[in-house]
């Protein structure tokens, strides 16, 4: 019998787990799965960056337990592609490898006073409430009455929520718990979020726009003069869009005045200058107008008035950026991995998928599609190759990389972290009180 396909996958997030899925349940070909993260916990932004008062969302998690616990896989947790191993012995090793390594960066706004401390990245902030070890250092002042988030996309409205949602409910979440105290000793009364262009462009979805005053119990305000003509074709605009709409409308027109705290939604403003001299004190924002463009595209013109809103913490969701990895083709205004149908430009048997391919957007299901994409180009290409590469026996690669990385973290060590953070949260009847730091993550891990 042909021995089975070995593949590399790089990335535990939603597309690094359907991808498994697509290959070990493929019809034709026989394909063993490691996949390699550089945490000692899986899911990526299912865990650390989905919001704690999303556990729906979370529960897709069961999925890719289930293909976790397939014979054929394998995780290696605490193993980071560039220090642990390289892409070349990985290359060496494997029939094919799969970067699904997401858009770990932040997308810059450009302008002065966008380094000084209160100036934060919405990354690093969702990083931070989520327990993500990397982000569990950071402190964000919540000592002023006002917040400013730069950005008119989902994670915007996750940071508005979770500076808006009173703690005790926040308490019954998987919150870190450094994020739940400070949180809980907040001052931050508004929150003012800034959208470069009309209404009727904010990349909201409709269901996160009302849960600023369902979930978080948030006053909601928004200009009745903003939402009310916000095109000349009104009927021509997308269904998300005229559902939101609807939303706004209903905000303007008073649905929700009333909630501890309130949250300011403002279009057709830029962030023009981030004042200040050693911390944030103000954000100076330009008003723009709208005129389509050449590809006939809604743009945001500078009308040159300028108004200047006082803050103490500024935090910018403008979207996530991808990270070049040394050695694989990136497309730098993109940031993404150069590739054409998932295989990587110039690449030697290696593919991509999800947000490094085809850009930080979409929800987390629209990686399924994309995953059988990618795996469907790289079946093709392995078929042709024809039997198998000169790949390393399975086993070989487990010896040789638990005595590179002593530290790996399998699928036992997982449970074993697992089981040990739902207990933690069981008696508060939380779904779970995270384990934020690399050592504790490790030490649970050998409670196996
Ligand atoms: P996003 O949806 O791409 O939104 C980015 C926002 O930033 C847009 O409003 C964009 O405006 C604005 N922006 C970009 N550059 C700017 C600048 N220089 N100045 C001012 N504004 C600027 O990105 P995201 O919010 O990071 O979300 C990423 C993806 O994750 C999205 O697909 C989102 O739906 C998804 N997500 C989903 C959920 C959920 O389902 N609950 C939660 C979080 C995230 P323009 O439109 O004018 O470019």
């Amino acid at each position: 019998m042909e021995r089975a396909l070995t593949v590399a996958v790089i990335g535990s997030g939603p597309s690094g787990f359907y991808t498994a899925g697509a290959l070990l349940g493929h019809k034709e070909l026989t394909v063993r799965v490691d996949m390699f993260e550089r945490l000692p916990t899986p899911w990526g932004l299912v865990r650390a960056g989905v919001a704690p008062d999303h556990p729906k969302i979370k529960s897709v998690s069961a999925m890719y337990e289930k293909t976790a616990a397939h014979e054929r896989f394998r995780f290696f947790g605490n193993v980071e592609l560039g220090s642990d191993v390289t892409r070349e012995e990985l290359v060496e090793r494997y029939d094919a490898v799969v970067y699904a390594v997401g858009a770990q960066a932040d997308r810059r706004l450009g302008i002065d006073g966008e380094d000084l401390p209160g100036s934060v990245s919405a990354v690093d902030f969702v990083g931070w409430y989520n327990g993500h070890p990397d982000f569990r250092d950071r402190t964000f002042d919540l000592s002023g009455r006002r917040a400013v988030v730069v950005g008119n996309g989902n994670v915007a409205l996750d940071v508005a929520r979770m500076l808006c949602t009173p703690a005790d409910q926040l308490g019954q979440t998987d919150i870190a718990d450094h994020a739940l105290e400070a949180l809980r000793s907040s001052s931050i009364e508004e929150v003012v979020v800034i959208g470069r262009r009309g209404a009727a462009q904010a990349a909201f979805t409709t269901a996160e726009l009302q849960e600023l005053s369902e979930m978080a119990g948030a006053a909601v305000e928004v200009d009745p003069d903003e939402v009310s003509e916000v095109s000349d074709h009104e009927d021509e605009l997308g269904t998300v869009a005229k559902r939101n709409l609807v939303v706004l409308r209903e905000y303007a027109d008073g649905s929700a005045t009333t909630g501890a705290r309130r949250v300011a939604l403002r279009f057709l403003r830029s962030p023009v200058e981030i004042l200040g001299e050693d911390q944030v004190t103000g954000i100076v924002l330009g008003r723009n107008e709208l005129r389509t463009d050449d590809e006939g595209r809604a743009a945001a013109v500078d009308t040159g008035a300028r108004e200047t809103v006082e803050t103490g913490l500024v935090l910018r969701a403008v979207g996530y950026k991808g990270v070049q990895i040394p050695g694989v083709a990136f497309d730098e205004s993109r940031g993404t991995i150069a590739n054409s149908d998932g295989r990587v430009d110039g690449g030697d048997r290696e593919y991509v998928v999800g947000w490094i391919k085809r850009g930080p957007s979409g929800i987390i299901g629209t990686n399924k599609k994309c995953a059988a994409d990618t795996v469907k180009t790289l079946v093709t290409d392995l078929a042709e190759i024809g039997g198998g590469t000169t790949a390393t026996d399975p086993d070989d690669v487990e010896k040789w990389l638990r005595e590179r990385c002593p530290d790996l973290v399998d699928v036992d060590g997982w449970s074993a972290i697992d089981r040990h953070e739902r207990a933690r949260g069981e008696a508060d009847g939380r779904p779970r009180v995270k384990l934020c730091d690399r050592e504790e993550l490790l030490a649970a891990a050998s409670e196996v």
